[in-house]
């Protein structure tokens, strides 16, 4: 027993032990306040000239440290770690955005993007343009006196083409435009948008990043002017990472290197069977000759990733039936974690939308998503093959 009664033993005993104890990880700081030898040191706090917690809705241990590796792994100065890829998104827009500003999105972006500028940022006055593949190639015409923001992804869902994410920053600068790059197909291992003059990168962190399909998280990187711009509006909406999830994908992070490269790996070989297999009549996958934007990827990217699309010859009967025929790959959305998953883009990311819409988003009913995972990929190609016949 210590020097108090049990009740408040109970809440004092052993707390702060962790720091002495050298550690090799950052322990989980879930304290949601930390405390203050004295008024003035509270007040030193306040004018910024200590590096102190208050309160761990402005900023956590256990969260910066995972910020740490955010930042490193995009090349940009600073980072900020958020609850959700939307989360990220909708702090950035609102953070970023005025009434009377314009947004021009690639109009092949994430479905929940697409709303926020739609449903949410239109009633505050801000208007969003939607852009083809084409016109974000040759920006600078289409860049109007109200434009402030583009946004766009690359590779794109479902059929991964990408953009020359040089040739859309260059043009934004020449016009003090913010440049959002959403990165999250790639994944920082295999591209780095702020290298390539990005302002901002943007990541569902739920996906590639932490690799296991068990946190949900997204991020925004960019340079100490940028984040510096952006930490009030997570501040003040509220969208932080708890310090149990920030954990458990600072500890994702540690492998992205060594994941991708199998991810990588693997996809490169399942495309090219997939390209050789009789009821396959497309395949999409930036590392094959075939795809329309081979060059630029492979003069962007590293490696191609993990995402993989292709169309059955027997149109949508022929993706559905290979769908339930399969035994290994998940069917499930989402994408980036060690399982593989496949999906149907008329059923998720593109489900209700019309011939033209489909047509569009270069979309067609016979296409198939695959996420491939870490497992061996002959058990992968195994199924797929089973699958197909
Ligand atoms: C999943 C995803 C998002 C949204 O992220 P959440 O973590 O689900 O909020 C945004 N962009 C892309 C490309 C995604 O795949």
């Amino acid at each position: 027993m210590g020097e108090h009664h049990q009740d408040t033993e109970l809440i004092h005993a052993g707390e702060g032990a962790a720091t002495a104890a050298r550690a090799v990880t950052t322990p989980v700081y879930s304290s949601t306040t930390f405390s203050f030898d004295s008024a003035s040191e509270l007040e030193a706090y306040q004018q910024g000239r200590s590096t102190s917690y208050i309160y761990s809705r402005y900023a956590n241990p256990t969260v910066q440290a995972v910020e740490a590796k955010l930042a490193a792994a995009e090349g940009g100065a600073a980072a900020l770690v958020l609850s959700s890829g939307m989360a990220a998104t909708s702090t950035a827009l609102f953070g970023l955005l005025e009434p009377g500003d314009e947004v021009i999105c690639s109009a092949a972006i994430y479905g929940g993007t697409l709303q926020v500028l739609t449903s949410f940022l239109a009633r505050f006055g801000v208007t969003s343009r939607f852009v083809s593949m084409e016109e974000l190639g040759q920006l600078a015409p289409v860049i109007g006196p109200q434009t402030r923001v583009v946004w766009f992804e690359s590779p794109t869902n479902p059929t991964l083409r990408c953009v020359d994410i040089a040739s859309v920053t260059s043009a934004c600068r020449a016009r003090d435009v913010v440049s959002v790059v959403d990165n999250t197909f790639a994944s920082p291992a295999y591209q780095q948008p702020l290298s390539l003059g990005a302002d901002l990168v943007m990541h569902s962190a739920t996906k590639y990043l932490n690799g296991h399909t068990d946190v949900t998280a997204g991020a925004l990187i960019g340079s100490k002017e940028m984040i510096d711009r952006l930490q009030p509006a997570r501040k003040l909406f509220g969208g932080v990472l708890e310090p149990a999830s920030a954990y458990a994908l600072g500890r994702g992070m540690k492998t992205l290197a060594v994941r991708i490269a199998r991810h990588n790996a693997s996809a490169m070989t399942i495309a090219q069977w997939l390209e050789s297999h009789p009821r396959v009549s497309r395949v999409f996958y930036p590392g094959l000759d075939s795809h329309p934007d081979h060059d630029v990827a492979r003069r962007q990217m590293r490696g191609f990733g993990g995402m993989i699309c292709f169309e059955s010859r027997d149109g949508q009967a022929g993706a559905v039936g290979l769908f339930d025929r399969l035994k290994l790959f998940l069917r499930a959305a989402s994408l980036g974690g060690v399982e593989s998953l496949c999906s149907l883009p008329v059923l998720t990311s593109q489900y209700g939308l019309s011939d033209d819409q489909l047509a569009l988003a270069g979309v067609t009913r016979g296409m198939v998503r695959l996420s491939v995972g870490l497992e061996d990929p002959r058990d992968l190609i195994a199924d797929l093959s089973q699958a197909l016949s």
